[in-house]
């Protein structure tokens, strides 16, 4: 891209504040944290529910940004960039896209249904990239922001672009539509998705359609009633299983091979899966095929091919406290530029590696794309590069300690573990590269059994939260408990990033394993004990002070270390009878810390016992005022102004109007809520998942597990996993009161439990030795396994074992 300035103001109607009219716009950027922003960037300052992308201009400028598209210009910046004043700067993103795409004049396949659209976009990108240069949506961009990123993303060279699009509300689709511009359109499905948003589902339909609207040409599955809202000018291209009427009928022959017929011709292809999902989604793939006018051969050959799509970005421990990011399955200009920003938000060693293969289909020559990736990498402060394939060991030679290998065979001959220690490394390759053999080998080996812990639901949580409170008030995330058992530094990570204003652990040693892993916000020591105080304070952690004597310590030690105005956090105990200063104690209190400069009253704040019970409502009301009155108390005598705080999770849930200057999450943000009704609003955050280790037919009248707990009265077939009561798997759960998932059905846990493993009955479930086994996630929820053993998740979520891997990833 390369933009005068100037010819951008009448596109999105901006007024003009600026005074180098010269600038030349080659990149455009949404997000203050990227290391690529530079003086190239047209900034986007963008205005969401919880963030406002105004409030980074001056640190953006700092950075040598100097075009920004905002709402307002900030008075003391006025004279330190140029500003384009619009009313709505997503609207002006928007704009600027649909201007920016009308530039390009080849075919655009655009793409939306209710599933699978990601998926058919990277199937199609594999099918049609040996004759086309192709632009496509890294990952899922597929929202109100993602699709004009995608299409941003568009050069000279490329020749056929693959963009998808995705819509929550009404009104959405026609201004995805306006950007895209499809010359072919694509409709995966409609299922339930998203059904919120609309009224009805002829209003779901209609909407997605708005996609179409001029494009001449709608890939679909036969379906009268949408066929009817297509405009009067789109021609429906369609397919069917069973009706004769469609363009191409399809007839199922064996478990993998189908009947394709096609005008007057009839072939077979042979599909590399079973689900029905994955059927569907190759065969409007091959629908796009047979409309670009490919060969019957061509197109059995390259449908066999097809393989399962990683849509995601996975965060892994890796050899020598490596921390690794694992995107070995693709390679792009686009995606690396997404993945390199993901690498700095999850890095937890300073020091950034990235493993690279050569990069296709970029729409650049070579010598321009790695130009543009040496400058990506040099931006994104990337201290080593190991480039695998003859392009990238050709044209990076230079980038300084670049190590160059032909093949990622040669790679794995020439590893050595011994290299890699206390860095973050990004592993990102073409599929072709096959870099999941790189991935093993950096990979920290444990045995098979995985948390695995979705940081978009942590994210989606934490919005949910926020949306309850004022803009306002502040927000402690507790990531005590490692993390309430989900993972301590990537959560920390994960909340930095979204600017949370602190974060509450439970001991002195959790504080400090962040701090070592780069967290600098503030971090309250929730239980400090008198023995950690020095540790504390050369860690910058604050710590509660819920008693005389504990404050009377933390004042000598900080006596003695010369401290001034070191904050401190004052626990009052209301109710909850656990810790904490109660009324007698405030004038003591007062005492304490009138005229005292060692220490500052950061904030005030107590506990509620119950917040989560309404039998005790008034019992809560009762504490939320004992609060209040106290607080206030000690905020006139010490003429002082601390955060004032007491709401947890439930009591954001059930007691928001009370939540003074800040609120204190727990629970919610890891995805369980006091009830159903607040859990629907919640994702899912864990899953705890396992393998089968072996199947075994057990004839009538043999028994299962220790003690011949079981006993079959007729013939079963059980299946051995590796999990047991010491993974944190409650002994209780055994001998039929829970069941785990095997293939979406239920297998109830037969005999007791072991120390490491535990038995399951597959009798009626086809399933074989290795297949994956879900013991919690979205189904069953941990709140019914909780339930069934009589405890409550908190218990499960903080008992799983620190030996059960944790495994993060973004989608
Ligand atoms: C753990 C804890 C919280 C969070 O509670 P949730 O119920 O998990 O939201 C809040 N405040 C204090 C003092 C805590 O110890």
């Amino acid at each position: 891209m390369s933009l005068a300035i100037q010819n951008i103001i009448p596109v999105i109607h901006a007024k003009w504040f600026g005074k180098d009219e010269s600038c030349v716009i080659d990149n455009v950027s949404i997000d203050s944290r990227s290391l690529q922003n530079n003086n190239g960037t047209l900034f986007f300052a963008l205005v969401g529910q919880h963030h406002d992308g105004h409030q980074y201009l001056s640190e953006l400028i700092e950075k040598g940004v100097r075009n920004f598209v905002v709402h307002h210009v900030p008075e003391k910046l006025a004279d330190q960039a140029n500003f384009l004043v619009v009313d709505n700067t997503l609207e002006a993103l928007q704009e600027f896209a649909a201007f920016y795409r009308r530039q390009f004049d080849f075919p655009v396949i655009g793409i939306t249904g209710s599933n699978g659209k990601t998926i058919v976009k990277e199937w199609l990108n594999f099918l049609l990239s040996p004759e086309y240069n192709i632009i496509r949506s890294p990952k899922s961009y597929n929202s109100q922001v993602g699709v004009p990123l995608s299409v941003i993303g568009i050069n000279e060279k490329h020749n056929l672009g693959i963009f998808e699009a995705g819509i929550s509300l009404v009104g959405e689709m026609e201004r995805l539509g306006h950007i895209i511009q499809p010359t072919l359109g694509v409709l995966t499905n409609i299922g339930s998705a998203h059904n919120e948003g609309f009224a009805s589902e002829t209003e779901k339909i209609q909407q997605k359609l708005k996609l179409f609207e001029n494009a001449p040409v709608v890939i679909l599955q036969k379906n009268d009633v949408i066929e009817a809202f297509l405009k009067p000018g789109t021609k429906a291209f369609t397919w069917s299983f069973d009706d004769a009427s469609a363009e191409v009928l399809i007839t199922k022959k064996t478990a993998s091979s189908f009947e394709i017929r096609h005008k007057n011709e009839t072939f077979t292809v042979t599909l590399p899966f079973h689900d029905k999902a994955s059927e569907e989604n190759s065969i409007t793939c091959l629908m796009v095929l047979l409309y670009f006018g490919y060969e019957v051969q061509t197109i059995q050959e390259r449908l066999v091919h097809l393989y399962p799509v990683e849509m995601r970005l996975q965060v892994k421990n890796g050899i020598n406290h490596c921390t690794l990011i694992d995107d070995s399955y693709s390679s792009d200009y686009q995606s690396l530029k997404i993945a390199l920003d993901f690498l700095e938000q999850h890095k937890t060693h300073k020091k950034k590696t990235v493993i690279l293969s050569d990069i296709f289909q970029s729409g650049f020559t070579a010598e321009e794309l790695y130009s543009k990736v040496a400058k990506l990498l040099k931006n994104n402060h990337i201290e080593r590069v190991f480039g695998i394939g003859d392009n990238i060991s050709a044209y990076l030679k230079d980038y300084p300690n670049f190590i160059p290998f032909a093949t990622t065979q040669e790679f794995v001959a020439h590893f050595n573990p011994n290299e890699f220690e206390y860095e973050t490394i990004l592993i990102k390759g073409a599929r072709s590269f096959q870099f999941e053999e790189i991935v093993v080998l950096l990979e920290e080996k444990t045995h098979e059994t995985v948390l695995e812990i979705n940081l978009n639901a942590i994210s989606h949580n934490l919005n949910f939260y926020k949306s309850k409170l004022k803009p306002t008030t502040k927000m402690m995330a507790m990531v005590k408990a490692f993390g309430y058992g989900s993972g301590s530094f990537e959560i920390a990570k994960l909340l930095a990033h979204h600017k949370i204003d602190y974060l509450g652990v439970a001991f002195a040693d959790e504080g400090i394993a962040l701090r070592n892993a780069g967290i600098t916000m503030p971090i309250i020591v929730m239980n400090p004990e008198n023995s950690a105080f020095a540790a504390m304070v050369a860690y910058q952690l604050e710590p509660e002070i819920y008693s005389a004597s504990v404050l009377k310590k933390f004042i000598a030690l900080a006596q003695q270390k010369n401290l001034y105005n070191y904050p401190i956090h004052l626990k009052l105990d209301t109710g909850m009878h656990r810790l904490g200063f109660e009324e007698k104690d405030l004038d003591e209190l007062i005492g304490l810390l009138k005229n005292n400069n060692l220490v500052e009253v950061k904030s005030i704040f107590s506990h509620l016992s119950s917040s989560d019970v309404p039998e005790f409502r008034e019992f809560t009301l009762g504490q939320i005022q004992k609060f209040d009155v106290w607080s206030s108390k000690l905020i006139s005598a010490l003429n002082i102004e601390p955060i004032r705080h007491i709401l947890n999770t439930s009591g954001i849930y059930n007691f928001a109007e009370y939540q003074f200057d800040m609120v204190r999450l727990g629970i919610g943000l890891y995805g369980v809520g006091n009830d159903a009704e607040e859990m629907q609003q919640l994702e899912n955050v864990g899953t705890l998942k396992t393998i089968i280790l072996q199947i075994k037919d057990i004839p009538t009248g043999d028994s299962v597990g220790y003690s011949r707990k079981f006993r079959a009265e007729k013939p079963i077939r059980t299946a051995t996993i590796p999990i047991g009561y010491a993974d944190g798997i409650p002994r209780r759960w055994g001998n039929e009161k829970g069941y785990v998932l095997v293939n979406h059905q239920k297998a109830r846990i037969v005999g007791n439990i072991c120390m490491d493993m535990l038995m399951i009955d597959v009798t009626n479930i086809a399933c074989e030795e290795g297949d994956t086994v879900t013991v919690f996630g979205k189904s069953p929820r941990v709140t019914e396994l909780a339930e069934v053993v009589g405890t409550i998740p908190y218990e499960i979520l903080t008992s799983i074992s620190h030996r059960v891997k944790r495994v993060f990833y973004k989608e």
